[in-house]
């Protein structure tokens, strides 16, 4: 493990953390890198599986934490308390990533790749064709369905023209029907039955701090918010128990319904006042509808950190 360069995406990985890993290893190698490794941090979501069982590949093995001065490059996110345990010690080679920066420091300098698009997968597409690598059908795949992912198939407003050329581009080396494949692949990670509510929380949560205020914001997809909101009582005891546990002053459920674009809210905690302000809307039994909100990371976070 220690000769290996370590590349992972964030805790709790959604599809583009675990195949921007994947595809940085591939890319990696075939620049003469031959000690890269994809790894990740966290439990493979039903999203991601069906892409990996649809090109017949393992997923990366599972990390739990990084000796001192393990060489780690890190895709798809850049905060330490979304990464790996022990990452204040570890030795950052490099970041690619298309998040704010933020919780971030290293001793020495580093490659760090920085790109406002809608998916990691976008920036190392741009670096397979500026090194005039060749891209096969399996990183085609990978690329393709990372950016489906992390742009709904461009319904999100993170979508920008670089993820939607990309795509194209991806989905004809992947020989993929990008709206049908994007659809079924969706629609496997909204299976959200067999979960436990306290895995639901989990499966796609972010850990923030803002001045010492710690929150958290989660979010899943489904194709029907009803359908979630059955177990809404449940759902609030355990956001509670965590909140109590990890010292939390906020907790955001975000339920996004994929078909129609648009979230339920669940907020608990002592901040939910930040919430209201965000949105300048009143939270009815801990919940809010917000219409046309699909995006975390553009219509969700900044307005609630503003107001933290
Ligand atoms: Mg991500
Ligand atoms: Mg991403
Ligand atoms: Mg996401």
């Amino acid at each position: 493990m220690e000769e290996n360069i370590l590349i992972f995406g964030h805790k709790n990985p959604d599809t583009d953390s675990i195949c921007s890993s994947i595809v940085k290893e591939i890319l990696n190698k075939k620049n003469g890198c031959e000690k890269s490794k994809a790894v990740r941090l966290g439990a493979v979501n039903k999203e991601t599986q069906y892409v990996l069982n649809y090109l017949g590949i393992e997923a990366p093995e599972l990390i739990e934490k990084v000796e001192e001065g393990q060489k780690v490059i890190l895709v798809d996110h850049n905060e330490f308390n979304q990464s790996v345990e022990g990452i204040q010690n570890a030795k950052i080679l490099g970041v690619i990533d298309h998040h704010r920066i933020a919780n971030f420091e290293t001793s020495d300098p580093l490659y760090y790749t920085a790109r406002p698009y809608g998916c990691t997968s976008t920036i190392l597409y741009k670096e397979f064709v500026q090194k005039g690598i060749e891209i096969e059908k399996t990183e085609a795949t990978l690329m393709a369905s990372a950016i489906i992912s992390d742009t709904l198939l461009f319904k999100s407003p993170t979508t920008t023209e670089h993820d939607k050329k990309a795509l194209e581009e991806l989905g004809k080396i992947a020989n993929i029907n990008v709206e049908e494949y994007g659809l079924e692949m969706l629609k496997a990670g909204t299976d959200l039955d067999d979960f436990s509510e306290e895995q639901l929380i989990n499966i796609d949560a972010k850990s923030l701090e803002k001045d010492g205020t710690k929150f958290v914001i989660a979010q899943v997809n489904t194709v029907s918010i009803e359908d979630v909101l059955k177990r809404q009582e449940k759902i609030k005891a355990v956001i509670n128990k965590t909140i109590e546990e990890k010292g939390l002053s906020l907790f955001v459920f975000v339920v996004t319904d994929i078909l129609n674009s648009n979230s339920e809210v669940i907020a608990l905690g002592s901040r939910t006042d930040a919430v209201e302000n965000a949105f300048d809307k009143k939270l009815v039994d801990n919940r809010m509808f917000l219409e046309g909100v699909v995006s975390r990371k553009k219509q969700v976070l900044p307005v609630i950190d503003k107001n933290i």
